[in-house]
């Protein structure tokens, strides 16, 4: 069993924040920043692309209840909501969730504009759009 499910099924202790019959958000051990959340599907399922259409909308459901519950609850300036897909892109538990992650203004838990590659977006644009 993956740790989400060793949580889901109790046998690992978690902070719950909210739960259903198809979901569970917990609080993160190891929060980038106060508020961090995870929530995830009670079936396992590796990831966000693999995941049937049914589950991303009841994990997206309740990601986007809680993520203005805890801001406002913590008085956060905003929010990153964030899926991780593949190694590659840091993710390192293989059972979907999505982080709500609470900003504060003054904080470095997240960045979008440290790293910039150079991209030939014409490239790129004609791949995807083939
Ligand atoms: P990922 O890197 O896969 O996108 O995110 C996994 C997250 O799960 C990390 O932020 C990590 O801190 C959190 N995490 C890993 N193990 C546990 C655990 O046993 N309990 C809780 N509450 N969070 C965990
Ligand atoms: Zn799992």
């Amino acid at each position: 069993m993956c740790v989400f499910c060793e949580i889901i099924a109790g046998n690992i202790p978690s902070r719950k924040v909210y739960e259903d019959e198809h979901v569970l958000a917990i609080m993160d051990i190891n929060p980038l920043s106060a508020g961090h959340t995870l929530v995830m599907p009670k079936k396992h399922t590796e990831d966000f692309i693999t995941a049937d259409t049914e589950t991303v909308h009841q994990v997206i459901d309740v990601t986007h209840t809680l993520a203005e519950r805890i801001v406002k609850a913590l008085g956060a300036q905003g929010v990153n909501i964030v899926t991780n897909v593949g190694e590659a892109a840091g993710q390192s538990v293989s059972h979907l969730h999505f982080h709500i992650i609470p900003r504060y203004g003054n904080d470095a838990a997240l960045s979008f504009h440290e790293a910039e590659t150079p991209v030939d977006l014409d490239d790129v644009f004609a791949k995807i759009t083939a």
